[in-house]
């Protein structure tokens, strides 16, 4: 491991030429910090708008034949502002021209929406005195646009080695043939992390608008605890149930490389964010890392008398769900039953088929619908090493009166699932946050 760090900006720790300012007090701040990764700028306030988004509305202007010049108006302006009260040498108006020319000619959605990084990665790097390199030359996609690990790994390594610091734009790179392409939204991050996993830096830090992950969603639970430390497996089960601060796919390279993220707030540089890490087999016993949890799910409970000792009926189950292209997210069984929880946009217009199917091919006994379920998991890397979590969570829940109408431990027992209707949502996420914080 080399003690490098690769920093991220998220596009509200860049919206304006303050945020700037304060971004470069950060790089500047710790000599480790030589690898730089811009988003494009992001919202100033709550009714701005995010350049990535405007940069779409451009190319969905140009397919439809209606003049994008207005909307073009807002980016460059708003470049224009970031360069100009930033005093940088390079004058951003020649390249925001060649821009707006190449969409003009009816440049890909990609690399439309690519440019906001670009044009970014371009003001930074002149604005830290840094070198830029356009991530077209290190990050590399598959002609099939899926992104080429090990080109990415060498392509990374060639070009930052001899580089003291640089700034590389995050968000796309390039298809063999030179064409752009992009992650999906929010994908800065990836970038960063795979900037981090080749380069073997010793940390990386995803700089962004909040002081880290909170243990709840604080519109459900008043004032939650933040995380100070998570692992990415723990992380990777919130963010599913529905915790978002960093892209998914970024966990992946750094997990990898075994390189801990650290989630810091660029208007609190002080507070220490959230620690993603391995997990060490630490000794933090007793309580849980966090809570979220989604609605909208429907359950089919399936009931037949000695299922248990019926070869291949989960198959038969689970073939009829793939036969309609249904994807399904637990399946927690019991004796004589065994329930299968979808989310309701993936049976939307198929259930009465589908539940038709089961009952031809599988004969059950009962087949019961549950509509409007919720699903809430509690995570914690301490849970399997320690007694007791479940009897807190269920004597809680309880005590306020939630009717838990399923519950599934994942056998890695980092995470309790439970399934509540859809109205007791917020009480049972309240119910559980309180019963450890
Ligand atoms: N600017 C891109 C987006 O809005 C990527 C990113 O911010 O990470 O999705």
């Amino acid at each position: 491991m080399n003690d490098i760090i690769v920093a991220k900006f998220g596009g509200s720790s860049l919206a304006d030429a303050n945020q700037f300012q304060k971004v470069k007090k950060i790089v500047l701040g710790d000599e480790r910090r030589r690898y730089i990764v811009p988003s494009a700028p992001g919202k100033r306030h709550d009714k701005d708008y995010k350049i990535t988004d405007l940069f779409y509305l451009c190319h969905a202007h140009v397919q439809q034949g209606i003049s994008f010049d207005e909307v073009f108006k807002i980016i460059e302006e708003r470049y224009k502002q970031i360069a100009s009260e930033l005093n940088v040498t390079l004058d951003i108006g020649v390249y925001l021209r060649e821009v707006k020319r190449k969409i003009a000619e009816g440049a890909t959605a990609d690399y439309t929406a690519s440019r906001g990084e670009y044009l970014n990665g371009l003001i930074l790097a002149d604005f830290l005195g840094v070198e830029f390199i356009d991530a077209s030359e290190a990050i590399l996609f598959s002609r099939y646009g899926y992104l080429d690990s090990e080109g990415t790994k060498k392509a990374i390594k060639d070009k930052l080695k001899n580089v003291k610091k640089a700034v590389i734009p995050g968000f796309y790179g390039a298809m063999p043939n030179g064409e752009i392409k992009t992650f999906s939204r929010g994908g800065s991050d990836i970038t960063g992390s795979l900037i981090a996993r080749d380069m073997e830096a010793s940390l990386y830090e995803n700089w962004t608008d909040v002081s880290g992950f909170l243990m709840a969603d604080p519109r459900i639970v008043d004032n939650p605890k933040p995380i100070e430390k998570i692992s990415y497996k723990e992380l990777r089960e919130l963010a599913y149930m529905g915790a978002t601060v960093l892209h998914e796919e970024a966990i992946f390279p750094a997990r990898e490389g075994g390189i801990p993220i650290n989630i810091k707030n660029t208007n609190a540089p002080r507070d220490r964010g959230t620690i993603i890490v391995k997990d060490n087999g630490d000794k933090d016993l007793g309580n849980i890392t966090g809570i979220a949890g989604r609605k909208d799910f429907t359950v089919i409970a399936i009931e037949k008398a000695f299922m248990n000792a019926e070869i291949g009926f989960g198959r038969k189950v689970l073939s009829v769900l793939e036969t309609y292209g249904v994807s399904f997210e637990n399946m927690p069984s019991g004796i004589d039953t065994i329930s299968i929880v979808v989310e309701d946009s993936q049976i939307e217009g198929k259930l009465d088929k589908v539940i038709e199917e089961i009952k031809r091919q599988c004969n059950p006994d009962a087949i019961q619908i549950i509509p409007n379920m919720a699903l809430i998991a509690t995570v914690g890397r301490g849970m399997a090493r320690t007694v007791g979590t479940s009897q807190k969570i269920f004597t809680s829940l309880a005590k306020n009166n939630v009717n838990v109408r399923m519950i599934d431990q994942g056998s890695s027992e980092m995470n309790i699932i439970i399934g509540v209707e859809a109205k007791d949502f917020e009480k049972a996420i309240n119910a559980i946050y309180h019963a450890f914080a």
